[in-house]
């Protein structure tokens, strides 16, 4: 008997799974396991225009329950997977109930990564990730005078530019010499570091919290960084994610930094798949195992599993794409860099709009953008269709990314649908 389709992991990665294979014409049965109280919902905007206010709690929801209802998608909520048998091919809830699969899919992200923090847990320290850790945090904000954000990722500076939008003191402290290390070039670092400045953040790289004051209550007044101390009434942590592999773990699948999967995203056990911010997974455009965080991966992931499920073959290869809304700036990025890529800039940075073109054997292997919607839609399809950019090229003058597509034969697109989809 087919028992269907388990997805643990109600997040974008697993709403997207159930939505693409009832698009696709499956018909077994589809249960979505979620350990939130709220049916799937978009995570982007919380740290964007949820948090300033743009968006309100309805337009959260990736779809209603009637779309759920009507497509024979059973959402579970609040109440999360704690173990799964493969002998048995079962997984059990923490409420005791077991639910039956013939096909079992990892959806189950990541987590914040928590600062070690001792005795009880502040009120005012503030993690973002949920729908309820949104809520919170902007429910804090409105009274927060003096905010102080650790890490400046994506999410320490996102939330940096809606705070001082809302008015707030901010102080950034970063322990690495530049912003966003981890994710682009040092001159998309050298931009935001001076745009945030120049909407009054003070951004300490290099920097650590010596010591976090506390009162009675356990929640944070002030903190000491070096010689100075300064008053804290709000602390932001964003110092990234772990991601959620112990379930898989503890059912004797192999895990490294994440949950394993191979090119077809199936695991050490060939009816157990992972998909999304979980998925440590192989690309052929590098070396060895990648997590990437993104939406687009997990709804690319998601569709791509979707059609492998309904008998499709072939080997996970979309784009990599990001974007992040900091200081009314737009950063979006096309592909996966690697921190030893060189760079080149196409156009200026003086001006707002430019883009760095990140080149790995002499070839072009991604694009961070600024303002330049226009070069991240070239880049993502130049990408997609193989062209071979060559470093030579972008130094041409009068060198861009739209006329070096228009220039490209078409080549095998991997990502067919890009086409039909826009960035935010
Ligand atoms: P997120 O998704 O939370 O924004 P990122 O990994 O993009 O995650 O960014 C986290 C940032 O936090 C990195 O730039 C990292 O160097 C920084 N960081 C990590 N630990 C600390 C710490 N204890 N103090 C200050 N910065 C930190």
């Amino acid at each position: 008997m087919n028992t269907g389709t388990v997805i643990i992991g109600a997040g974008q990665a697993g709403a997207q799974l159930a939505i693409s294979l009832r698009e696709l014409g499956y018909s077994e049965k589809i249960t979505l396991i979620g350990d939130e109280e709220h049916l799937p919902y978009q995570r982007p905007p919380l740290s964007k225009e949820y948090m300033s206010g743009q968006l309100a709690d309805l337009e959260l929801p990736l779809r209603t329950a009637d779309y759920y209802e009507k497509h024979a998608i059973e959402v579970v909520t609040a109440d999360p997977a704690a173990r799964i048998c493969r002998e048995e091919a079962a997984v059990t809830l923490a409420s005791g109930r077991r639910v039956p699969y013939t096909q079992l899919v990892l959806a189950t992200g990541a987590r914040n990564r928590r600062l070690p923090l001792e005795g009880r847990e502040p009120a005012n320290v503030h993690y973002l990730r949920t729908r309820d850790d949104a809520a919170r945090l902007r429910e804090a904000l409105g009274a927060a005078q003096d905010i102080l954000i650790v890490g400046a990722g994506f999410i320490g500076l996102e939330f940096a530019s809606v705070a001082r939008l809302a008015g707030a003191r901010v102080t950034v402290v970063e322990m690495a010499d530049r912003v966003m290390g981890r994710a682009v070039s040092e001159e998309i670092s050298v931009y935001f570091a001076a745009r945030h400045t120049a909407w009054g953040a003070e951004v300490l790289c290099s920097t650590s919290v010596d010591e976090f004051q506390r009162a009675e209550d356990g929640r944070v007044t002030a903190v000491r960084i070096g010689d100075r101390t300064l008053p804290v009434d709000l602390v932001l942590v964003g110092i990234g994610v772990i991601p959620n592999a112990e379930l898989a773990q503890e059912a004797g699948l192999a895990v490294g930094n994440g949950i394993v999967v191979d090119s077809g995203l199936t695991t050490s056990d060939p009816s157990v798949f992972a998909i999304g911010d979980c998925a440590s997974h192989p690309r052929p455009e590098t070396a060895g195992l990648v997590r990437v965080e993104s939406v687009q991966n997990a709804a690319d992931q998601a569709r791509f599993l979707a059609r492998r499920l309904c008998s499709q073959d072939g080997d996970y290869a979309d784009v990599p794409w990001f974007w992040s809304h900091q200081t009314g700036d737009k950063l979006q990025i096309a592909g996966l860099a690697q921190p030893t890529d060189g760079t080149v800039v196409l156009g200026d940075p003086g001006a707002g709009h430019f883009s760095v073109a990140r080149v790995r054997d002499g070839r072009l292997a991604a694009v961070e953008s600024v303002n330049s919607p226009g070069d991240h839609l070239a880049s993502r399809r130049l990408l997609a269709n193989g062209a071979q950019i060559t470093e030579e090229q972008l130094h041409q003058p009068g060198f861009t990314l739209r006329k070096a597509l228009h220039a490209a034969p078409e080549g095998a697109p991997t990502n067919h649908r890009l086409l039909e989809r826009t960035t935010r």
